[in-house]
């Protein structure tokens, strides 16, 4: 389980992070809400924590903006007291439940858990498109009777890929997320990784490609 987590005081975003970290979950936390949509937009995550007064783009923009490119990923307002109108309108826009500031730790725990479980009810670790599906613990891509294990980081792209069928999914996204921020990784690593794929996408004679768009990034079909 991953989530994400905007929130720009970053003594409340260290608390929720080892709050969570506690409970086994994987958690990025990104301070201002421009950083919250680029995130959020990769389409891996099974729960977003997401403050409503944000620098850069507010909570309540970062969530029409994702709902309005298809990321259905579970949202959770988080709302200071005087905010009851932008709770309303948050849930008008999408958002799954809010959480009001302050909060103790037992609320944000049993609401994550319920969130994170509405979504974890569909009962696979699969993900599938087309004629493959990628098993999220074996690294395995799957197509018919073929199958083919997959690299720690084709496996993380093929994954990005199969999130988020709808996007075009750029190459500096691939890089943050996969490699991250401060690394020495370039545009070629990515391709070098691609090529990889594709090759063995041929090898379980499956009909799905990955196919680049213009220089910006890929996406499949
Ligand atoms: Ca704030």
């Amino acid at each position: 389980m991953r989530i994400l987590v905007v929130e720009d005081e970053e003594q409340l975003a260290d608390a929720i992070e080892s709050m969570l970290k506690k409970e086994q979950y994987f958690v990025d936390k990104v301070f201002d809400g421009q950083d919250g949509y680029d995130y959020a937009m990769s389409g891996i995550y099974d729960l977003i924590l997401l403050d409503i007064m944000l620098p850069k783009m507010d909570g309540l923009t970062v969530l029409k903006k994702l709902r309005d490119n298809g990321i259905s990923t579970p949202i959770m307002l988080l709302t200071a007291r005087t905010e009851i109108d932008d709770k309303i309108k948050g849930l008008d826009l999408g958002a799954d439940d809010y959480l009001t500031k302050p909060f103790n730790k037992g609320e944000l725990l049993a609401r994550v858990r319920a969130l994170t479980r509405r979504k974890g009810e569909i009962p696979t670790n699969e993900l599938e498109f087309k004629d493959i599906k990628l098993n999220q613990s074996s690294y395995e891509l799957i197509c018919g009777d073929n199958s083919i294990k997959l690299g720690g980081k084709e496996f993380k792209i093929m994954q990005m890929l199969m999130y988020n069928t709808k996007n075009i999914i750029s190459k500096d996204e691939f890089i943050e997320k996969i490699w991250g921020y401060d690394s020495e990784a370039e545009y070629n690593s990515i391709e070098v990784y691609v090529s990889f794929l594709r090759k063995k996408l041929n090898a379980i004679h499956s009909t799905v490609q990955i196919k680049a768009s213009r220089g910006i990034g890929y996406y499949l079909q």
